[in-house]
């Protein structure tokens, strides 16, 4: 199987080099207007492309307001402490996601609560969700949810769209309210996929984009919050600014601020990217059409996005029938150069978070030893 895999690929890339995982393109005006900060000067924290960037933003996510950060780790930061989370609180999310998304609600010093992921959207599981709480919570009597035997407040609820498969997110939804929590959406691989129509990242409160190197469109480093409420984003546009209150020339900040402006520099590179962004996501949608084929009636199963929803297949993946078989077809493609790579060690196998709370999470950790990942960038098939 590896010969006639690493054979398909190089076929679809037409290369016989190096083929990455995912490799940023720039076929668009990316040049024209990053030289236009630099001659401009304005490179840095003001310039009218993180603006415009934001609303390019908007207009394709339909989110009310939509606020630019260094990297999509920033965006998820401000995501939760917008959502309310602050130190010594409960924060529920998957094992099975970039070590990101756990790293944002530990520098708010809360900690993460691990539940399992559903086989069909490897998003974090309603059901599990549901069963956790029903075990493990109850509603005090100002209607705060607290973990029973700690009696830490759990705040908010994490789904990742793994890989840009959009999660169950009104299964999601109907758990949270059930037990005031708010849902933030980390959308940071979703950019470009849709759940029952709506942008990823748009249905929670908040919602985290990220535009590094190796996502979708890149901004060199970037991010971007999402805000389903005007006036909440417009506090996380202050809070993420240093919290300055606008004046012609005095410093005045009226709350604890964070540094997390995204410069003009990487703002123009965004702009650049967001044109060319349909087109990325016809190609990526094509080229999972060609794995899909490939690997039909074959016993590597592809994944597809689930019937609810559009996914903006980031990174493909295929589930191997079993680990040795999973083992071999990673070692012979890496081999040949051709990247591919398994799912990230779960997050309960780390040692910062191993002593976090969790369910079993045996979905996660079946496919931790199943699932495998294949080059991915936009190209243009014949
Ligand atoms: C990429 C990513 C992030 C954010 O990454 P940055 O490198 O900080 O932009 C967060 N969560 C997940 C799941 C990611 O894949």
């Amino acid at each position: 199987m590896s010969q006639q895999l690493i054979r398909f690929i190089r076929d679809l890339y037409q290369t016989s080099e190096f083929i990455p995982l995912h490799a940023p393109t720039f076929v668009g005006n990316e040049k024209a207007y990053v030289t236009d900060t630099i001659d401009s000067t304005f490179v840095s924290s003001v310039g009218r492309y993180v603006t415009e960037f934001e609303t390019h933003i908007e207009a394709f996510t339909g989110s009310a307001k939509a606020v630019a950060t260094v990297n999509g780790t920033a965006a998820l930061h401000t995501a939760l402490y917008m959502a309310g989370v602050r130190a010594g609180d409960l924060v529920i999310t998957q094992a099975l996601t970039f070590v990101a998304t756990c790293n944002a609600l530990y520098h708010m010093g809360s900690r993460p609560v691990f539940i399992d992921v559903s086989r069909q959207s490897l998003g974090l599981c309603p059901v599990a969700l549901a069963n956790w709480l029903d075990e493990h919570a109850a509603l005090d009597n100002d209607g705060r949810c607290i973990h029973k035997s700690s009696r830490q407040s759990i705040k908010a609820v994490v789904p990742m769209h793994t890989f840009g498969h959009p999660s169950e997110l009104d299964e999601l939804m109907a758990v949270c309210r059930m037990w005031h929590l708010v849902l933030v959406e980390d959308a940071a691989e979703s950019l470009g996929s849709f759940y029952k129509g709506k942008h990823t990242g748009t249905i929670g409160e908040f919602g985290a984009l990220s535009f590094n190197g190796n996502k979708v469109i890149t901004t060199g480093g970037g991010g971007m919050v999402l805000c389903r409420d005007q006036k909440s984003g417009e506090h996380a546009k202050h809070v993420t600014t240093t919290a300055k209150v606008a004046h012609p020339y005095a410093f005045y900040h009226d709350e604890p601020g964070f540094n997390y402006r995204l410069p003009n520099l990487n703002a123009a590179l965004g702009c650049a990217q967001m044109e060319v962004l349909p087109r990325f996501l016809s190609q990526k949608r094509a080229l999972a059409t060609h794995y899909a084929g490939f690997f039909a009636g074959s016993e590597l199963t592809f994944v597809q996005e689930p019937s609810y929803g559009q996914s903006n297949y980031w990174l493909n993946a295929i589930i191997c029938p079993d680990t040795t078989t999973r083992d071999v077809l990673l070692e012979e493609t890496n081999q040949a150069g051709v990247m591919t790579r398994p799912v990230w060690t779960l997050m309960h196998r780390l040692p910062m978070y191993a002593d976090c709370l969790r369910d079993e999470l045996k979905v996660s950790e079946w496919l931790e030893g199943h699932l495998l990942n294949l080059p991915s960038s936009p190209v243009v098939l014949e």
